[in-house]
């Protein structure tokens, strides 16, 4: 049974349920009024017969009238607190189902966006490596021509390699990633990838800000180049025309503070909080112009998180974005 069918029958038998209860608690009201009214009037009989009362009046000024009047509306204050409880328990139950339903909802959408992109991602450096190879093999072509394709074959088979990588390690992410703690220099680090992404971007203007000389701090090598890497590469991706790019170092405070600042398109604030989903990706699969799996954030907060520390979303100006981490520094 789909889903949709399973919330309308759920959403049917709720508002049977109410039905039936509100008609329950009116019946239930007009049985004690009229259980009331009979023990009154019994009661009434009986005191005019001994002679206590001759009047109605008289009658409801008793003590006995006005205890048994007492004890009856205590039963229908009762009745009412029972029936504001039963419709608030239906009505959380009905949050809670709604809530599954669009969480069930978002997570279709994005296993879907993820297997358009990932097929696209997975196939078109195979299918480009592939032709380069059948072109070297198949002509003879001068030594600049054959560097120039060797080179982007290169860069295809280093995509396809990122892209693996990212999927094994944001599977290892759920279920077994443990910071393996050792002496790292930050600094060093990422002046090597920087310098190996300005190689692979000459366009791209890429600086690094540190604090000198930078200390040797304790952190997991692996997780940090996973950091450095997405956000470097996304930086570069998302640039609306030539990449301009700023990395902060600092160890201060015993936190080392990372920031990313890029020149690029910006975040939309609405969207700060979504990117570090898994497989979410900003606009739909069909209207977007660079390839991606939106796995790249949700590994980078994964990692950050795994090292106790905390990342932030800021505006940059005049436009773009920084990402702001914040990792304390294990002795
Ligand atoms: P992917 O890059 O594979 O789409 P990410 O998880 O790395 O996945 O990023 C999620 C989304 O966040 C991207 O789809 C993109 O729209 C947005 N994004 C990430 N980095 C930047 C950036 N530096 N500038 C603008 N938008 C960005």
């Amino acid at each position: 049974m789909t889903n949709l069918r399973l919330r309308l029958l759920s959403y049917i038998v709720m508002a049977y349920m109410l039905l039936a209860f509100t008609w329950w608690a009116l019946l239930l009201f007009t049985k004690n009024q009229d259980a009331f009214n009979a023990k009154s009037e019994l009661m009434k009989i009986g005191m005019v017969a001994e002679g206590r009362v001759t009047n109605n009046q008289e009658f409801e000024q008793t003590i006995d009238y006005q205890e048994l009047a007492k004890k009856y509306k205590r039963q229908e204050y009762m009745i009412f607190g029972e029936a504001c409880v039963f419709v608030i328990t239906l009505l959380t139950g009905l949050w809670f189902i709604n809530q599954g339903y669009f969480r069930e909802v978002k997570a279709n959408q994005q296993r879907r966006n993820f297997l358009l992109s990932i097929t696209h991602e997975l196939k078109s450096p195979i299918a480009s490596i592939r032709l380069v190879l059948e072109t070297l093999m198949k002509r003879q072509l001068p030594k600049d021509k054959t560097d120039h394709l060797a080179n982007s074959a290169l860069k295809e088979n280093e995509r396809l390699h990122e892209l693996v990588e990212n999927l094994l390690l944001s599977a290892k992410l759920e279920t077994a990633y443990q910071p393996l703690f050792e002496a790292v220099n930050l600094a060093e680090l990422l002046e090597d990838l920087m310098a190996k992404l300005a190689d692979r971007h000459p366009e791209a203007n890429i600086a690094l800000e540190k604090k000198e000389p930078f200390p040797f701090v304790r952190l997991d090598r692996y997780g940090m180049t996973s950091i450095a890497t997405n956000l470097l590469e996304n930086a570069i991706k998302y640039a609306d025309g030539k990449p301009s790019l700023e990395v902060e170092l600092s160890a201060v405070d015993k936190k080392v503070t990372l920031q990313f600042k890029d020149q690029g398109p910006g975040i939309p604030d609405e969207e700060k909080k979504r990117i570090f989903e898994k497989f979410y990706r900003i606009g739909s699969e069909e209207t977007r112009k660079t390839k991606g799996t939106g796995l790249g954030l949700f590994i980078v907060h994964q990692i950050v998180l795994a090292h106790k520390g905390q990342i932030q979303v800021l505006d940059n100006e005049p436009k773009g974005t920084i990402f702001k981490i914040e990792i304390p520094i294990v002795e």
